[in-house]
C-alpha cells in the first residue's frame, strides 16, 4: 500500500505506543503515514453493537474490516444474560398483542418524572436526538436480527431482566443458546433453548462472516488517524501479535469498543469513588472495557456526553456481587474451568444463595450496612404504579427507600482516601454447610489473595493481606464485630443496621473471608453522538468519518443490549452510505 502525504495524530510504533494511546499522552506527530491495509469501513470491536455495525455495513455494499482486541469474538455481549429489550411495535409484540409504538419508546425514555425511591432519575438526562432515532429504529433492529438468524424464544415479550427500559410496555426479547459452546463454561448450555448472549452473538458473528465481513482478531485499535488538512478521520492504528499496522477507512470508522469502566482514571470522571479495588467489572476476563475508543476520538477532540447517566445511582452499573472469594463475582455471570479465559478469571465463586449466612466487613473488619440489602434499581415495564407520563406526581409518589449497601460499602474508612476497600464476607463453618460450599480452588481464589481461612478470628483477620487492602485489619476489630453480631443473633435485632432478624451465629471454626466487593458492570456515558451515530467535538460539530455507537457511545440511559445493537446498526448503515474519500 502506498504512502500517504498526511500526517497522522498519535505516535505509533510497539509497546510504548499502546500505552502512551491508551492513557491519553499520545503526541501529533507529523509523518508520512504507510498504510498496511485498506478497505471502506472499518469496525473496532465484535460486541453488541461491533457485529451488526459490521454486517450492516457490508450489507449495504461497503468493504468490512472488523477489528477486535480479543482472541474470540462477542465482548460482553456474548457473557451477557442476551435479554435484549427492542420494542416499539415488533411482529412479536403483535404477535402477543401488545401495543407499543415508537412514540411511545420515545416518551418512556424520556420521561424526566420516573425516578427511582433514592431519588434518581432514569431518563430525565437522555439526549432527545439519540433517543429518538433509537425508538424509529427499535422494531426494525428486531426485525433484523430475526433476519440475521438469532432465534428468539417464542413467548411474549417481557420485562424479566430489564433494567430501565419504559414503563408502557413489555419490550424485552430473549435469544437461545442453541448449541454454541457457552463463553463461561465450554461447554453448550443445558438445553439449547437456554436464554444466553451466546444466542444473540454467535449468529451474529455467522452473519458476519457469511457477509465477507473481515474479522481480525486480536487486533487492539490504538489510535485513530485524522487527516490534519480535512480533519477526516481515515484510519486506524492496530496492534497485534505481528506488531503495528495501520488500516486505512476510505468511508468510515465505527468505534463500538465497548465502554470505559476497566479504566480507573476514566470511570472515576464520572464517580471519584471507583478506585483500583474495584476491579471485578462483569464481562472481564473475555473482554475489557478500557476507554480505548473514548481516549482515542478524545484525542482528536471528541466530547465526552451525558455523563449524570453514568454518576446517577441507577440501574445495574454497580452491583452486590453474587459470588464471592473470587475477582470477577458479578451476580450473574459465573466463570467455570473449562471456559477459554478461566486462567485469568482463576475461580468460580461461592453463589450467596442467603445473606444471612455471611456478614460484611470492611478493611477495618468493621460491618457498615445490612447485609440483606440490595442495590441500586431501576424502572421498567409497570414499575410505576399509576404511571402518568411526564407528570409530577411520577415522582410524587414514589415512596423514598435508598435500600442499597452500594453507597455504604463505597464510603471508606475515613483515613482521607478515596474508594471503600476490599469488602469481605466473613462466616464460618456452619455457613459452609448450609450453603454447600466447597470452600476450596478452583472455586475461591486463594493465590491472588482473594480468599482467606484460619481457625481463629484473629488469625483470619492478620492473614487478610492482599494489594488492595490498604490497611491492615485489626484483629481486636473483627472480634468485636462478631463478639457483636452474635449478640444479635441471641437478641434477634440487629441494634446497628437493621439487618431484618440475624439469624446465624459465626462461631464454629474454620473462619473465613471472601472477597465481596461491588462489581462494576456497565457504562452509560461515552461520546457525543448524533442521530446518525457520528461521534461530535465539544464544539458540537460533526468528525467526519468517525461513528461510534454502544456502551462507548454517550447519551442514552438503558442498559445493555438494545441500544448497543440499534445503534451498531445505524452507524453500519450510515458509515456505508458515506462517499469514499
Ligand atoms: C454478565 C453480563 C450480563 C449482561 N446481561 C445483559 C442482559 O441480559 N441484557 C442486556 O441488555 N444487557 C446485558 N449486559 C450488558 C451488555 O452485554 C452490554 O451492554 C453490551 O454487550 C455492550 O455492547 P458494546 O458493543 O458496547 O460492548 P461489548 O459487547 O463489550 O463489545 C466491545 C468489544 O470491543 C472490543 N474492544 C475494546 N477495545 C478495543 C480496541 N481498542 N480494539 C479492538 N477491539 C476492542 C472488546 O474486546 C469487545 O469485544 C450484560 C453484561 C454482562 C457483562
Amino acid at each position: 500500500m502506498a504512502d500517504s502525504s498526511f500526517s497522522r495524530r498519535g505516535v505509533f510504533g510497539g509497546a510504548a505506543v499502546l500505552g502512551a494511546a491508551l492513557t491519553g499522552n499520545a503526541q501529533a506527530q507529523a509523518a508520512p503515514l504507510h498504510w498496511d491495509r485498506e478497505t471502506d469501513v472499518i469496525v473496532v470491536g465484535s460486541g453488541a453493537a461491533g457485529l451488526p455495525a459490521a454486517i450492516a455495513a457490508r450489507q449495504s455494499g461497503a468493504r468490512v474490516i472488523l477489528v477486535e482486541a480479543e482472541k474470540d469474538i462477542g465482548g460482553h455481549a456474548i457473557c451477557s444474560g442476551g435479554n435484549i429489550p427492542l420494542g416499539g411495535g415488533t411482529s412479536a409484540q403483535k404477535k402477543y398483542g401488545i401495543e407499543d409504538s415508537a412514540d411511545l419508546v420515545f416518551r418512556d425514555l424520556t420521561d424526566w418524572s420516573v425516578v427511582e425511591p433514592n431519588g434518581a432519575a432514569d431518563y430525565r438526562y437522555n439526549d432527545r436526538e439519540i433517543i429518538r432515532a433509537f425508538a424509529d429504529n427499535s422494531a426494525a433492529t428486531f426485525e433484523w436480527l430475526v433476519a440475521q438468524g438469532v432465534m428468539f424464544a417464542d413467548k411474549a415479550p417481557d420485562n424479566a431482566a430489564a433494567t430501565s427500559t419504559g414503563n408502557s410496555a413489555p419490550r424485552e426479547m430473549h435469544p437461545m443458546n442453541g448449541t454454541w459452546p457457552m463463553v463461561q463454561t465450554g461447554k453448550p448450555a443445558v438445553q439449547p433453548t437456554s436464554i444466553s448472549g451466546n444466542g444473540l452473538m454467535r449468529p451474529l458473528e455467522a452473519a458476519a462472516r457469511k457477509a465477507d465481513v473481515e474479522i481480525l482478531l486480536e487486533h487492539r485499535m490504538i489510535a485513530l488517524h485524522q487527516n490534519p488538512r480535512t480533519k477526516r478521520v481515515e484510519g486506524i492504528a492496530v496492534h497485534s501479535p505481528k506488531g503495528v499496522t495501520n488500516i486505512r477507512a476510505r468511508k468510515a470508522v465505527i468505534l463500538a469498543t465497548g465502554g470505559s469502566t476497566g479504566n480507573v482514571n476514566f470511570r472515576r470522571i464520572f464517580d471519584v469513588r471507583l478506585t483500583e479495588e474495584y476491579c471485578g467489572l462483569a464481562g472481564m476476563p473475555w473482554s475489557n472495557q478500557d476507554a480505548s475508543g473514548e481516549l482515542a476520538a478524545m484525542e482528536i477532540g471528541a466530547s465526552l456526553w451525558g455523563t449524570y447517566n453514568q454518576t446517577g445511582e441507577f440501574g445495574e452499573h454497580l452491583s452486590k456481587p453474587g459470588y464471592i472469594g473470587c475477582q470477577y463475582g458479578y451476580w450473574h455471570l459465573q466463570w467455570m474451568p473449562g471456559s477459554r479465559v478461566f486462567d485469568k478469571a482463576r475461580a468460580s465463586g461461592l453463589h450467596v444463595t442467603d445473606w444471612q449466612d455471611v456478614i460484611l466487613v470492611n478493611m477495618l473488619g468493621k460491618r457498615f450496612y445490612d447485609e440483606t440489602g440490595g442495590y441500586y434499581t431501576s424502572n421498567s415495564y409497570h414499575a410505576v404504579e399509576n404511571y402518568l407520563p411526564n407528570d409530577y406526581r411520577n415522582a410524587k409518589n414514589v415512596k423514598y427507600n435508598p435500600i442499597n449497601f452500594l453507597n455504604a460499602a463505597m464510603a471508606g474508612i475515613g483515613d482521607g482516601k478515596n474508594g471503600g476497600g476490599p469488602i469481605w464476607a466473613v462466616f464460618d463453618a456452619d455457613a459452609v454447610a448450609r450453603e454447600k460450599w466447597n470452600p476450596a480452588p478452583p472455586n475461591v481464589d486463594i493465590a491472588e489473595g482473594f480468599f482467606f481461612s484460619a481457625d481463629t478470628i484473629p488469625d483470619l483477620a492478620r492473614k487478610i493481606q492482599m494489594q488492595h487492602q490498604r490497611v491492615a485489619m485489626p484483629p481486636e476489630n473483627l472480634g468485636a464485630t462478631i463478639a457483636r453480631y452474635n449478640g444479635f443473633v441471641d437478641s434477634g435485632i440487629d441494634e446497628d443496621f437493621g439487618r431484618p432478624k440475624p439469624q446465624h451465629k459465626i462461631a464454629t471454626p474454620p473462619f473465613y473471608a471472601a472477597w465481596a466487593t461491588p462489581v462494576i458492570h456497565d457504562t452509560r456515558a461515552g461520546l457525543r453522538i448524533n442521530a446518525d451515530c457520528q461521534v461530535m467535538n465539544t464544539s458540537g460539530q460533526v468528525i467526519a468519518g468517525l461513528y461510534c455507537g454502544g456502551e462507548s457511545a454517550g447519551g442514552f440511559s438503558l442498559h445493555g443490549l438494545a441500544r448497543c445493537v440499534a445503534q451498531g446498526r445505524i452507524a453500519g448503515l450510515r458509515a456505508a452510505a458515506e462517499t469514499s474519500i
